[in-house]
């Protein structure tokens, strides 16, 4: 039998990891695991109940308190919270923000490391996030970073909260993801950078599709095998 691998990709906000890393686990018949959708579960109930996101002890009782966990439905894997799916209600930029306040409490990432653990424990899974290939998967088989210039991933931002039927003004956008990545590489734990054995891949002038491909040959050659689903 193949063996199933474990395949992080991290990188700041717009680069195109979820896109990537879902076509990627498509064509490896993997199972894709969108890391930053357990931030923003927490980052909404945190929202829901009105605890200040800088309120360390707040958070930390939350933490206690919170039943999180993810569902597989229909070959994607769904975020739920006190029962709650909130896998579609997490993706304004409001949310992605207060994730990423909260995602610097220790207390917040302790809490969510187990499950996404045991989530590859397995492997067969792509991992996607900030710090899969420094802290959650260290021994994973293959490390990807994934950069673009920060223009592109505003301009990607922008269309992705269009696409969903959002509206998207370019200064704030702009604004909030230059925040938001400030913040996810200057915390104390688990900063957003690429592990040292990470390949780096600049996507600002790649499709989607050329990225895609070159993980794949990354992968394929490494074995010499296909790993590809036909
Ligand atoms: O990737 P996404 O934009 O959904 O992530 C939302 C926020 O969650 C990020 O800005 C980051 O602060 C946090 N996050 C994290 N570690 C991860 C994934 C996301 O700290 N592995």
């Amino acid at each position: 039998m193949k063996k199933k691998f474990v395949v992080t990709i991290d990188g700041p906000a717009g680069a195109g990891k979820s896109t990537v890393s879902k076509a990627l686990a498509r064509k490896l018949s993997y199972i894709y695991l969108d890391t930053g959708a357990l931030y923003r579960a927490f980052a909404y109930k945190v929202i829901q109940k009105g605890i200040l996101p800088d309120d360390e002890k707040g958070l930390a009782a939350l933490c206690s308190r919170i039943e999180i966990y993810l569902e597989n439905i229909d070959g994607s894997l769904n975020v739920f919270i006190d029962g709650e799916n909130v896998t579609k209600r997490i993706r304004s930029e409001e949310v992605g923000l207060v994730a990423s306040t909260v995602s610097a409490v220790s207390a917040v990432r302790e809490r969510l490391l187990s499950i996404q653990r045991k989530a590859g424990e397995r492997g067969g899974i792509v991992a996607e996030g900030r710090d899969m290939g420094t802290v959650v998967f260290p021994m994973a088989d293959y490390k990807f970073y994934l950069d673009a210039g920060v223009e592109e991933r505003v301009r990607r931002r922008c269309l992705e909260l269009l696409t969903r039927g959002g509206s998207a003004d370019h200064k704030t956008v702009a604004g909030d993801l230059v925040v938001r990545d400030r913040q996810d590489q200057e915390r104390k734990i688990a900063p957003l950078k690429a592990s040292e054995d990470a390949i780096i891949v600049d996507s600002t002038c790649m499709s989607v599709a050329e990225v895609v491909e070159k993980m794949i040959s990354i992968i394929n050659s490494a074995y010499g095998l296909s790993h590809e689903r036909k």
